[in-house]
């Protein structure tokens, strides 16, 4: 019978085969380090004054704030935000360029948590002749112990993957606190599970699936290749023809122990040439570099390398590594000039901003003495973290005067704003009728006590 999932290849289970070396010590290295910026940064403090929150990052949502040491973005200032994701996107194509897929093989998040589930694994149920012995064997009481103590210390990190999320988005010490009392609030606890969930699903049962299939990187990075960036490479000059090993054989060929396959966690075998798949972890190089050691001959039969050098070889030429290309300068280039607009603008940062919105209906009343009235919706943001006062002024509408709506001690020379707050007041301009039916003006915003202003071009509006 014809079901959808026909058109679906069966999954088959990789078994990574336990590997020692110097890309591995680095992958360790870099997991430990990724481990312990997760897991700690939420229990940075970072003082603001009296009115702010403490903690050096935060994702405050019911406050509309994102915290980052001493930075601090509102919703309107989301263009940070854009120059982030642009350094974070050229960032990552530079790197790329010069280094190939560093990024898959050493530091993204599903890359470091794959490779701490399988490590659970392989303490759990063995290296990988014993996990294929386990799987392959039938279901007996050691299997079944094996199998879901391998589970429960997998949901285990999924529950502490998704338990340290949710520190970004609140006060780290006070959610800890609320966690261990079994006081979490209902949307707390449904993230908390719902990333248990997406961590063991992702980094426990999909594994190199979600690379292959799902990462949509691994199949455009290739546009960012070039001859000169640096890739895993087979050495077939030396490394062919392969085959077992005999103290009679070309000593440094490959001796065909698979060794590089059996440890690669995506499967593949290197020696078939660069694939897709192949996140350039290095540890075929850590294995193969095991086997020549072992037979006493020169590392290097896979190695990081560039397509330059390898056709440099193949015809006998000497190799000519090109770091700096055009494209690294146009990368560091664009790096330099969003970084340097972001700096810019953060040291340049208004500490208020003024908005305004002309009333949609009516546009304008005609007063008794044949004036016009428009009325605005004002916004003044006090980004600090203290009470202040805002006048504000009008220019470029000759004759008009401000009214706030309602009475009281408000009046457009005393706006007083809470701390870290956005105040709203209704305005009335009243104006002689303009010429053309509509005259552009200026508002200008003052605060009170240090003297910074911000403007906002409007417009007052009348019949044709
Ligand atoms: S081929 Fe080598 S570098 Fe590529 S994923 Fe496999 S082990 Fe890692
Ligand atoms: S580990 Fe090295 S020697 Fe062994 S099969 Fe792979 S390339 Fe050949």
């Amino acid at each position: 019978m014809d079901t959808p999932f026909r058109y679906f290849q069966r999954q088959e289970k990789i078994y990574p085969k336990r590997v020692w070396g110097t890309f591995r010590k680095v992958k360790w290295a870099v997991m430990a380090l990724a481990f312990a910026v997760y897991y700690l940064t939420p229990f940075l403090r970072w003082d603001r004054g009296p009115h702010a929150p403490d903690q050096a990052v935060l994702i405050d949502m019911a406050g509309h704030r994102l915290y980052f040491f001493g930075i601090e973005i509102w919703p309107q200032e989301v263009y940070y935000l854009v120059g982030i994701l642009i350094l974070a996107a050229v960032g990552l194509f530079f790197l790329t360029s010069l280094l190939g897929r560093v990024w898959c093989g050493y530091l993204c998040f599903q890359t470091i948590w794959t490779d701490l589930f399988v490590w659970v694994e392989r303490i759990v149920q063995g290296d990988r002749a014993a996990r294929k012995k386990l799987d392959d064997g039938p279901w007996t009481l050691q299997k079944i112990r094996k199998k879901a103590l391998t589970h429960a210390i997998w949901l285990v990190i999924g529950l502490f993957t998704g338990g340290a999320w949710v520190l970004y988005f609140n006060d780290a010490p006070t959610l800890v606190e609320n966690i261990l009392h079994l006081d979490v609030p209902t949307d707390v606890l449904a993230w908390i599970l719902a990333l248990t969930l997406s961590t063991y699903v992702m980094a426990g049962l999909a594994r190199e699936q979600v690379c292959i299939y799902m990462c949509p990187y691994s199949r455009f990075q290739s546009a960012m290749f070039d001859k000169d960036t640096l890739i895993i490479g087979y050495d077939e000059n030396r490394g062919e023809p392969r085959g077992k090993y005999k103290k009679s054989d070309v000593p440094t060929s490959c001796v065909d122990c698979t060794l590089c396959v059996q440890v690669c966690p995506m499967g593949i075998d290197i020696r078939d040439g660069l694939q897709y798949e192949c996140i350039a972890c290095g540890l075929c190089i850590d294995a193969c570099n095991t086997v020549m050691d072992k037979l006493h001959e020169p590392r290097g039969l896979i190695r990081y390398d560039t397509q330059h050098n390898i056709l440099a070889r193949a015809e006998g030429r000497p190799e000519n590594p090109h770091i700096l290309r055009p494209r690294t300068f146009w990368y560091i280039g664009i790096l330099s000039l969003v970084c340097a607009v972001m700096v810019y603008s953060l040291l340049h940062r208004s500490t208020l901003e003024l908005h305004a919105l002309h009333d949609r209906n009516p546009l304008f009343v005609l007063l008794s003495d044949g004036t016009l009235r428009n009325g605005y919706q004002i916004k003044i943001l006090n980004k600090t973290h203290e009470d202040r006062a805002y006048a504000l002024r009008l220019d470029g509408l000759p004759g008009a005067s401000l009214r706030l709506e309602g009475v009281g001690a408000l009046s457009p020379d005393h706006l007083p704003v809470f701390a870290d707050s956005v105040g709203q007041f209704r305005l009335f301009v009243t104006a002689p009728k303009p010429q053309q039916g509509r005259q552009n003006f200026t508002f200008t915003l003052t605060e009170t006590a240090s003297g910074a202003t911000d403007t906002l071009d409007s417009v007052f509006l009348s019949e044709k």
